[in-house]
């Protein structure tokens, strides 16, 4: 019945680890579900929330000799053109010890390995002699599912489709929206005392999209402008030279919602922006910069 409680089943795999453990079957009865399950979400589906775009990006984790490696111990980097992607950026990432280099795509997922192949030759003399250590493939979610309550069931982080447009961070938001949601379920149910409705469960929905949506909107929009073409790469990249810019940025991935407070500043960026996108759409692009 409606009322009824969930009852899941799983495996309970205990302290065992590895690819040879069996576990074992349990089932757990709960009154509401919520699915942190990803991109390929078995709750999202079973709740019938309704699909969303997706990007694919690829990466290959690579460990890189340690004078090289030095070079990205401040430095994380973003490269952008139609040989890496055709409307997202590639990267190159410290992780630690070792590197992560890949690239996504949105609107030409089959090309992703020559997107790859791109970005492998961009970047050959810092990551020359690197040796790979893992290959990793997968979805990211362009915006939100359609519906993210049914029935008692709620999705949070890639599950619900919480990825930025333009950087494609998802790991704070998935934390976040979790937290959220938690948060939302032990206020609205007294502490577990009283039984949630969906009601309740937008109480966390609602939350959520009065923080993030307009960083959401704002993000959608730099992406739309700034990565679908060389001549707006090419402003994007003109435009990454202001310290006010640099300033912004640093500031809106710290903070998570958008910064900017500065009227006097937004307006000469504005400007800015518009003669740069101008004057790169109406001239040659410089040729390729050879890395140093
Ligand atoms: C190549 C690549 C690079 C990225 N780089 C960044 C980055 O630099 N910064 C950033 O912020 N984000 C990045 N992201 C996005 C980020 O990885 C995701 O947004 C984030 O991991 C979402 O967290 P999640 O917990 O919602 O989902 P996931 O991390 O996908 O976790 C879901 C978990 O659920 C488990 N699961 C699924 N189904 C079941 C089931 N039926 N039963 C039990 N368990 C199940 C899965 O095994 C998995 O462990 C990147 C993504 C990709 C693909």
């Amino acid at each position: 019945g409606k009322d009824d409680p969930y009852v899941l089943t799983y495996n309970d795999f205990g302290d065992d680890s590895g690819a040879a453990r069996k576990g074992v079957k349990k089932t757990l009865e709960v009154d509401v579900v919520i699915g942190a399950d990803g991109a390929n979400s078995r709750v999202a589906k079973e709740i019938e929330a309704g699909d969303y775009e997706y990007a694919i990006a690829f990466q290959e984790r690579m460990s890189i000799p340690e004078d090289k490696m030095n070079y990205y111990s401040e430095r994380a980097e973003m490269y952008v053109g139609e040989d890496v992607s055709p409307d997202f950026y590639a990267w190159v990432f410290p992780k630690c010890d070792h590197v992560a280099v890949g690239t996504g795509t949105v609107v030409d997922k089959k090309g992703i390995q020559r997107y790859q192949q791109g970005i492998r030759e961009r970047a050959k003399s810092r990551i020359a002699g690197g040796e790979i250590l893992r290959v990793e493939a997968h979805p990211i979610p362009e915006h939100p599912r359609p519906w993210r309550v049914r029935d008692r069931a709620t999705l949070i982080g890639d599950a619900a489709g919480y990825v930025t447009k333009c950087s494609g961070e998802g790991i704070y938001f998935a934390a976040k929206s979790g937290r959220m949601c938690a948060e939302s379920i032990v206020e609205r149910s007294e502490g577990g005392t009283r039984m949630v409705t969906d009601r309740d469960l937008y109480d966390y929905i609602n939350k959520f999209d009065a923080k993030y949506g307009p960083t959401y909107f704002v993000l959608d929009a730099l992406q739309k402008l700034f990565y679908t073409s060389d001549a707006a790469r090419e402003s994007f990249v003109d435009l990454c030279e202001e310290r006010y810019v640099q300033q912004v940025t640093f500031d809106s991935y710290l903070y998570k919602t958008v910064q900017g407070n500065n009227p006097v500043g937004d307006v000469q960026l504005l400007g800015k922006t518009l003669s740069s996108l101008w004057k790169k759409n109406t001239s040659k692009p410089a040729p390729m910069r050879e890395l140093v």
